[in-house]
Protein backbone atom coordinates (compact mmCIF):
# COMPACT_ATOMS: atom_id res chain seq x y z
CA UNK A 1 0.00 0.00 0.00
CA UNK A 2 1.08 3.45 -0.76
CA UNK A 3 1.87 5.67 2.39
CA UNK A 4 0.70 9.62 1.69
CA UNK A 5 2.98 11.76 3.50
CA UNK A 6 2.06 14.82 2.58
CA UNK A 7 4.36 16.77 5.71
CA UNK A 8 7.28 15.27 7.26
CA UNK A 9 9.66 16.62 9.77
CA UNK A 10 13.46 16.44 9.96
CA UNK A 11 14.98 17.36 12.88
CA UNK A 12 13.13 20.69 13.95
CA UNK A 13 12.11 21.56 10.11
CA UNK A 14 8.70 20.47 8.85
CA UNK A 15 8.64 19.60 5.34
CA UNK A 16 5.58 20.16 3.15
CA UNK A 17 5.66 17.56 0.41
CA UNK A 18 2.83 18.69 -2.65
CA UNK A 19 3.93 16.94 -5.98
CA UNK A 20 5.99 14.37 -7.34
CA UNK A 21 5.84 16.07 -10.76
CA UNK A 22 9.20 17.81 -12.03
CA UNK A 23 10.59 18.58 -15.60
CA UNK A 24 14.25 17.84 -14.52
CA UNK A 25 15.53 14.50 -13.90
CA UNK A 26 18.77 14.84 -12.10
CA UNK A 27 21.63 12.31 -11.88
CA UNK A 28 21.52 12.52 -7.97
CA UNK A 29 17.35 12.96 -7.20
CA UNK A 30 16.23 10.97 -4.60
CA UNK A 31 13.28 10.30 -6.58
CA UNK A 32 15.89 8.41 -8.52
CA UNK A 33 17.42 6.51 -5.51
CA UNK A 34 14.57 4.31 -4.23
CA UNK A 35 11.79 5.81 -1.85
CA UNK A 36 11.59 7.26 1.81
CA UNK A 37 13.70 9.96 2.68
CA UNK A 38 15.42 10.04 6.36
CA UNK A 39 13.43 7.17 7.60
CA UNK A 40 10.20 9.03 6.74
CA UNK A 41 7.17 7.00 5.55
CA UNK A 42 6.95 6.89 1.52
CA UNK A 43 6.89 10.42 -0.15
CA UNK A 44 5.91 9.09 -3.35
CA UNK A 45 2.00 10.43 -3.07
CA UNK A 46 -0.63 8.41 -4.61
CA UNK A 47 -3.09 11.59 -5.44
CA UNK A 48 -1.80 15.45 -5.38
CA UNK A 49 -3.42 16.23 -2.12
CA UNK A 50 -5.71 19.57 -2.02
CA UNK A 51 -6.49 22.18 0.33
CA UNK A 52 -8.23 19.70 2.57
CA UNK A 53 -5.73 17.03 3.05
CA UNK A 54 -3.35 19.88 3.64
CA UNK A 55 -5.25 21.21 6.21
CA UNK A 56 -5.56 17.61 7.93
CA UNK A 57 -2.06 16.95 8.25
CA UNK A 58 -1.26 20.50 9.39
CA UNK A 59 -3.69 19.69 12.45
CA UNK A 60 -1.61 16.61 13.74
CA UNK A 61 1.40 18.91 14.22
CA UNK A 62 2.02 22.20 16.79
CA UNK A 63 3.44 24.75 14.27
CA UNK A 64 5.76 26.01 17.76
CA UNK A 65 7.76 22.57 17.47
CA UNK A 66 9.50 24.01 14.42
CA UNK A 67 12.11 26.29 13.32
CA UNK A 68 10.94 26.26 9.69
CA UNK A 69 8.59 24.97 7.35
CA UNK A 70 9.86 24.07 3.87
CA UNK A 71 8.00 23.06 0.49
CA UNK A 72 10.62 19.97 -0.60
CA UNK A 73 9.74 16.57 -1.28
CA UNK A 74 9.98 14.35 -4.41
CA UNK A 75 9.15 16.79 -6.97
CA UNK A 76 8.72 20.47 -7.71
CA UNK A 77 7.05 22.49 -5.08
CA UNK A 78 6.16 24.98 -8.13
CA UNK A 79 4.78 22.56 -10.54
CA UNK A 80 1.68 23.03 -7.92
CA UNK A 81 2.44 26.60 -7.29
CA UNK A 82 -1.45 27.98 -6.76
CA UNK A 83 -1.31 25.34 -3.81
CA UNK A 84 1.96 26.25 -1.92
CA UNK A 85 1.10 29.77 -1.94
CA UNK A 86 -2.29 28.90 -0.68
CA UNK A 87 -0.81 26.62 2.11
CA UNK A 88 1.66 29.02 2.55
CA UNK A 89 -0.75 31.42 3.39
CA UNK A 90 -2.93 29.04 5.57
CA UNK A 91 0.29 28.08 7.55
CA UNK A 92 0.89 31.46 7.99
CA UNK A 93 -2.77 32.42 9.48
CA UNK A 94 -1.95 29.29 12.48
CA UNK A 95 -0.55 30.12 15.35
CA UNK A 96 3.21 29.90 16.14
CA UNK A 97 4.11 29.69 11.97
CA UNK A 98 7.83 29.60 11.97
CA UNK A 99 9.30 31.08 8.48
CA UNK A 100 8.48 29.52 5.50
CA UNK A 101 11.43 28.36 2.72
CA UNK A 102 11.01 27.05 -0.52
CA UNK A 103 13.64 24.81 -1.75
CA UNK A 104 13.47 24.93 -5.86
CA UNK A 105 14.76 24.39 -9.25
CA UNK A 106 14.21 27.78 -10.09
CA UNK A 107 11.95 26.79 -13.08
CA UNK A 108 8.80 27.78 -11.84
CA UNK A 109 8.33 30.83 -14.31
CA UNK A 110 8.69 27.94 -17.22
CA UNK A 111 6.99 25.53 -15.51
CA UNK A 112 3.59 28.23 -14.92
CA UNK A 113 3.91 30.01 -17.94
CA UNK A 114 4.47 33.83 -16.48
CA UNK A 115 6.69 35.72 -13.94
CA UNK A 116 5.78 33.64 -10.58
CA UNK A 117 8.54 35.48 -8.07
CA UNK A 118 6.17 38.40 -7.33
CA UNK A 119 3.58 36.05 -6.00
CA UNK A 120 5.71 34.92 -3.16
CA UNK A 121 5.34 38.14 -1.85
CA UNK A 122 4.74 37.80 2.09
CA UNK A 123 3.94 34.40 1.87
CA UNK A 124 7.47 32.75 1.80
CA UNK A 125 10.13 33.91 3.66
CA UNK A 126 13.12 32.02 1.67
CA UNK A 127 13.51 30.72 -1.49
CA UNK A 128 16.48 28.17 -2.16
CA UNK A 129 17.31 27.63 -5.46
CA UNK A 130 19.50 24.93 -6.56
CA UNK A 131 21.82 26.28 -8.54
CA UNK A 132 23.88 22.65 -8.82
CA UNK A 133 26.26 23.77 -11.07
CA UNK A 134 28.83 26.35 -11.87
CA UNK A 135 28.70 26.19 -15.68
CA UNK A 136 25.42 25.85 -18.34
CA UNK A 137 27.08 22.88 -19.68
CA UNK A 138 27.61 21.17 -16.47
CA UNK A 139 23.77 22.38 -15.59
CA UNK A 140 22.84 20.55 -18.29
CA UNK A 141 24.04 17.53 -17.82
CA UNK A 142 23.04 17.10 -14.40
CA UNK A 143 19.66 18.34 -14.03
CA UNK A 144 18.48 16.97 -17.91
CA UNK A 145 15.81 19.50 -17.38
CA UNK A 146 13.38 19.81 -19.98
CA UNK A 147 14.41 22.91 -21.24
CA UNK A 148 17.29 24.11 -22.71
CA UNK A 149 17.02 27.70 -21.59
CA UNK A 150 16.22 26.31 -18.42
CA UNK A 151 19.70 27.62 -16.59
CA UNK A 152 18.98 31.06 -17.11
CA UNK A 153 15.37 30.67 -16.92
CA UNK A 154 16.23 30.05 -13.25
CA UNK A 155 19.15 32.53 -12.67
CA UNK A 156 16.03 34.64 -13.49
CA UNK A 157 14.16 33.83 -11.57
CA UNK A 158 16.55 33.57 -8.42
CA UNK A 159 17.44 37.53 -9.21
CA UNK A 160 13.31 38.18 -9.65
CA UNK A 161 13.31 36.65 -5.79
CA UNK A 162 15.43 39.00 -4.14
CA UNK A 163 12.60 41.86 -5.26
CA UNK A 164 9.60 39.71 -3.32
CA UNK A 165 11.44 37.66 -0.60
CA UNK A 166 13.51 38.71 2.44
CA UNK A 167 15.80 35.41 1.98
CA UNK A 168 16.93 34.28 -1.50
CA UNK A 169 20.05 32.00 -1.86
CA UNK A 170 21.63 29.10 -3.99
CA UNK A 171 22.56 25.76 -3.21
CA UNK A 172 25.10 23.10 -4.44
CA UNK A 173 26.04 20.08 -3.03
CA UNK A 174 29.59 19.23 -2.10
CA UNK A 175 30.55 16.51 -4.27
CA UNK A 176 30.95 18.73 -7.17
CA UNK A 177 34.51 19.08 -8.52
CA UNK A 178 36.47 22.26 -7.29
CA UNK A 179 36.09 24.09 -10.24
CA UNK A 180 32.16 24.16 -10.70
CA UNK A 181 32.14 24.74 -6.97
CA UNK A 182 34.38 27.78 -7.73
CA UNK A 183 32.31 28.86 -10.79
CA UNK A 184 28.95 28.13 -8.77
CA UNK A 185 30.69 30.81 -5.81
CA UNK A 186 31.72 33.27 -9.06
CA UNK A 187 28.25 33.21 -10.23
CA UNK A 188 26.10 33.63 -7.71
CA UNK A 189 28.53 36.50 -6.59
CA UNK A 190 27.30 38.24 -9.93
CA UNK A 191 24.25 37.40 -9.04
CA UNK A 192 24.16 38.99 -5.54
CA UNK A 193 22.75 35.85 -4.43
CA UNK A 194 24.64 34.11 -1.43
CA UNK A 195 25.95 30.16 -2.06
CA UNK A 196 25.40 27.69 0.56
CA UNK A 197 26.93 24.15 0.24
CA UNK A 198 24.69 21.15 1.06
CA UNK A 199 26.15 18.11 2.47
CA UNK A 200 24.86 14.99 -0.10
CA UNK A 201 22.45 13.09 1.66
CA UNK A 202 20.43 11.13 -0.41
S1 LIG B 1 14.82 19.27 -9.47
FE1 LIG B 1 14.66 18.16 -7.52
S2 LIG B 1 12.89 16.81 -7.74
FE2 LIG B 1 13.44 17.52 -9.79
S3 LIG B 1 14.77 15.89 -10.59
FE3 LIG B 1 16.08 17.46 -9.67
S4 LIG B 1 16.45 16.79 -7.55
FE4 LIG B 1 14.69 15.64 -8.37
Amino acid sequence: MMAMTILYTVGNQLYVNLTNRCPCRCTFCIRQNGDGAYGSDSLWLEHEPDMEEIRAAFSQYNLADFSELIFCGYGEPTERLDTLLETAAYAKSLPNCPPIRLNTNGLSDRINGAKTACRMAGLLDTVSVSLNAGTEAEYLRVTRPKWEDAFSVMQQFAVDCKQYVPKVMFTVVDVIPQAEMDAAQALADSLGIPLRVRTYTA
